[in-house]
């Protein structure tokens, strides 16, 4: 019947290759004046460096490779040494525990001996203040600058005056840079930049709606790793042609009969953050119970509608405060049940993430508001991004069996 066990995509071969080249370019621009590597939130101004021609590294995204190789089960407890707590992003510790010890997963995966060493490190307090506390730790151990945005949060809407406050703000970054920077900001540069950053999370936007195809040709667990060029390597060119290939290569999968889970039955949203050290088993978990997780916040994250060349300042302004992350309560419950219908899933699962409060959702009453007020069967699962004793996969899967079970009852 054409069933697959699972979704392999030829991209994959094209996504390792890609990040191959940027980790090597990475290493390659170490400690060259001509093109100075800049550390960068992943929802921070990458536009504005890339045009500035710093090579960009994002903590996050090591963060993320340390969870999904587990060690930051060995590198956290570094950092907790260091007055960092446990109970806090395990991102943070993971990553400052990792460089405490000297270690990374880049050797690994790309034969890097280190995290490729920064010249200046850019936040934005749009996804959490942590971002600050964590790249504040680096710039007093490595004695390199520090810029920052600061965002507002918990915003029913985002209105012109906080626009034109982080535009000013992005303004005051590019002339703080610009001593530090190989080249001078032009407006072009800038606003190829923008179009290609835009252009990038209209093809990431592509790839992920093909997702509300029955059966969808992949689900979340996929969305998990693809999303890699989309975070790291917004503004160039690269990106927009990965995107390119991937949404073709989705769309010639959508045939029925051939989806990714083999025989698809459920379809459901995750709110929240991957555990990045159970991507596997959880995926092997889903498909083995028929369940498809569609659609997610968390990919969603990286798409920006509202970049736009034409106007960049402001544009990118308007992008970086809209995301998910920095909005109201009652503006996540409605993005959530929206998006999940959009993607035609009938059960909505939250992970609390121990060590993350701000990308976890179920803490304020919304599973039981969009139970009750949306008749969905809503599921909470605790666990962590990266720390493993957040985590229980047995205790996960019964409740898994039961939320499945609620949905069978809904669906007959
Ligand atoms: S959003 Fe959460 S996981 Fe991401 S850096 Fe902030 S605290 Fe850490």
């Amino acid at each position: 019947m054409g069933e697959r066990a699972g979704v392999v995509l030829k991209s994959n071969g094209r996504l390792k290759a890609l990040m191959a080249a940027y980790f090597a370019d990475l290493a390659e621009a170490e400690g060259r004046n001509d093109r100075p590597v800049a550390w960068c939130t992943s929802v921070g101004p990458a536009e504005l460096l890339r045009a500035m021609g710093f090579a960009v590294f994002f903590p996050e995204n090591h963060g993320a490779m340390l969870g999904a190789t587990r060690m930051a089960a060995q590198t956290m407890p570094q950092a907790h040494a260091l007055g960092y707590s446990p109970d806090i992003c395990s991102y943070l510790t993971s990553d400052i525990g990792a460089f405490a010890s000297g270690v990374t997963p880049l050797t690994n995966a790309f034969g890097m001996a280190h995290v490729p060493r920064p010249s200046v490190l850019v936040y934005n307090t749009n996804q959490c203040r942590e971002v600050k506390d964590w790249f504040s730790w680096y710039g007093r151990t490595l004695d390199v600058p520090v810029l920052g945005i600061q965002s507002p949060g918990e915003m029913d809407e985002v209105l012109p005056e906080m626009i034109r406050d982080v535009s000013m703000q992005l303004q005051r970054i590019a002339r703080d840079l610009a001593p530090l920077a190989p080249r001078s900001l032009t407006t072009t540069a800038l606003e190829a930049t923008m179009a290609l950053s835009s252009d990038a999370s209209a093809g990431w936007s592509r790839c992920l709606k093909t997702a509300a195809r029955r059966p969808t040709p992949w689900t979340f667990f996929d969305h998990t790793i693809h999303m890699a060029p989309i975070v790291v390597l917004r503004g160039t060119q690269e990106a927009v042609e990965y995107y390119r290939g991937l949404s073709a290569e989705l769309e010639s999968l959508s045939s029925p009969g051939g989806g990714a889970v083999p025989r698809e039955r459920f379809r459901i949203y995750w709110d929240g953050m991957p555990i990045w050290g159970q991507l596997r088993r959880m995926s092997e978990l889903f498909s083995a119970s028929r369940a498809a997780v569609v659609a997610s916040t968390y990919c969603n994250s990286w798409v920006f509608p509202a970049l736009d060349a034409r106007d960049p300042w402001e544009s990118m302004a308007r992008a970086y405060l809209s995301i998910f992350i920095c909005r109201s309560e009652a503006f996540k419950q409605d993005y959530i049940v929206r998006t999940a219908r959009e993607f035609g899933a009938r059960g909505i699962l939250f992970h609390d993430a121990k060590t993350c409060p701000h990308n976890t959702n179920s803490r304020f009453g919304m599973p039981r508001r969009i139970r009750e007020a949306e008749c969905l069967p809503v599921l909470v699962i605790e666990g962590d991004l990266n720390d493993p004793r957040c985590f229980s996969y047995e205790e996960s899967r019964v409740r898994l069996e039961v939320f499945l079970e609620q949905m069978e009852e809904g669906q007959t």
